[in-house]
């Protein structure tokens, strides 16, 4: 028997009750006699708490003690997991990022990683050592500790897993698996068997927060098979995998959804070569991320161009515009604070024309006024007023045939 990876997020191991749990499911696979690295999370939100701490302290605390401070969280997870297990009389040894050999690059807060040097663990592995990797963490070749942005453990996962050749990569969390919607706003939503590595990547992408967007982006480029199910039950979660290995059926696998919408649109920007570029430079130096961008005429001289940005990102937006008007040259900037986002994913559209068209009936048959539209091959998103998500993502959820399993006819 090979490998298997699992990883265990914060609520898995928020309490030393369920570390002890987490540790009696390590042991049942370690008695099956698989080789097992286990990964984990800070406990419970201690990373939201070390993050507010550290502001009490510095205005904008620097980014090299930032890391140095939340990379302590998944530390104390390793150690405690590791006694837990020897607890039990089984042999454990808990490892750093840097002892487990994640080089990233030498950037702080959103460092990918480079390289895994893996000897140490498989030394590990070969003397019959459970390895416990703290998640989120590595160190540049400078030598200096770094972490790999929010949520990150996913992606150290799966990256060790790919590194290592595992079976699989198993994400354990507080959900049984991935959703056909959130289940909090679309009560019919239904854990999916099964769902592709672009499917996930646009629904990780899109905010449903199950998955660190580069850990799917990882498991695709390595073929690791991901498996994402709860620590707290046995259920059988849902396979992430590539496609052909799929049942197809649906041309909508899952709806997404974003509240945290603001659109943005700059008046009479002058016509020229390069003022788009101009534009969107200037937001990118301010750490502006922008996502949907729409360009209308207004008159010969200018146009009007609109995006899309987080509302925690409007205010900086705003100011950034209002500091370069002069330099960029246009006449005003409007916004609005109050959007949001619905999307519908699904491999099946790639073959299905028209579900485009049949996204916008099912809103406007509702009354909802789509304000901005984006595509790609799996994916349609559209731009909607926010007090209406809920009945947007609803209402998709069953026009698409989301709602109940199609009854099998036989015939
Ligand atoms: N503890 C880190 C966070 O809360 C990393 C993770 O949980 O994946 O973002
Ligand atoms: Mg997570």
């Amino acid at each position: 028997m090979g490998i298997v990876v699992q990883k265990y997020g914060g609520t898995s191991v928020g309490t030393a009750d369920r570390i002890h749990k987490v540790a009696e499911r390590i042991i049942r696979y370690k008695n099956e006699g698989h080789q097992m690295i286990v990964v984990v999370s800070a406990m419970g939100k201690s990373t939201d708490v070390l993050v507010d701490l550290a502001k009490e302290l510095h205005t904008n605390p620097p980014a090299r003690e930032m890391d140095m401070l939340l990379a302590t969280g998944e530390q104390v997870t390793i150690a405690l997991l590791s006694m837990a297990l020897q607890n039990r009389g089984y042999e454990a040894v808990s490892m750093t990022g840097w002892q487990a050999g994640i080089t990233t690059e030498p950037i702080h807060g959103r460092a990918r990683i480079h390289q895994i040097d893996n000897d140490r663990i498989k030394q590990e592995l070969e003397q019959g050592r459970i390895v416990i990797v703290a998640g989120f963490q590595g160190a540049s070749n400078t030598g200096e500790i770094t972490t790999l942005g929010r949520g990150g453990s996913d992606t150290t996962a799966v990256a060790l897993a790919a590194s290592l050749q595992a079976e699989c990569c198993e994400i354990y969390t507080d959900v049984s698996g991935v959703f056909t919607a959130d289940p909090r706003i679309a009560p019919c939503a239904q854990k999916l068997d099964r769902i592709s590595y672009d499917e996930m990547l646009e629904l990780a992408t899109l905010g449903a927060g199950v998955l660190h967007p580069r850990s799917v982006e990882t498991a695709k480029k390595y073929q690791v098979k991901l498996i994402v199910r709860s620590s707290f039950t046995d259920e059988e979660g849902t396979i992430v995998e590539e496609e052909s290995n799929m049942e197809t059926g649906k041309v909508v696998s899952g709806i997404a959804h974003d509240t945290s919408v603001a659109s943005i649109t700059v008046i009479g920007m002058p016509v020229k070569v390069g003022m788009l570029s101009n534009l969107f430079k200037t937001l990118a130096i301010s750490g502006i991320n922008v996502d949907i961008i729409i360009q209308s005429t207004y008159h010969d001289k200018a146009n009007n161009i609109s995006f899309t940005t987080s509302t925690e990102d409007l205010p900086r937006a705003i100011q950034t515009l209002h500091a370069y008007q002069e330099d960029l040259g246009f006449e005003s900037v409007e916004y609005e604070d109050d959007l949001a986002k619905v999307s519908i994913v699904g491999a099946g559209m790639i073959t299905n024309p028209g579900v485009a068209a049949d996204m916008f009936s099912h809103l406007s048959e509702q009354n909802i006024l789509i304000r901005m539209v984006s595509t790609s091959d799996i994916k349609v998103s559209c731009v909607i007023p926010r007090d209406q998500i809920s009945l947007a993502v609803s209402t998709l959820h069953r026009s698409f045939g989301l709602d109940v399993q199609e009854a099998v006819v036989h015939g």
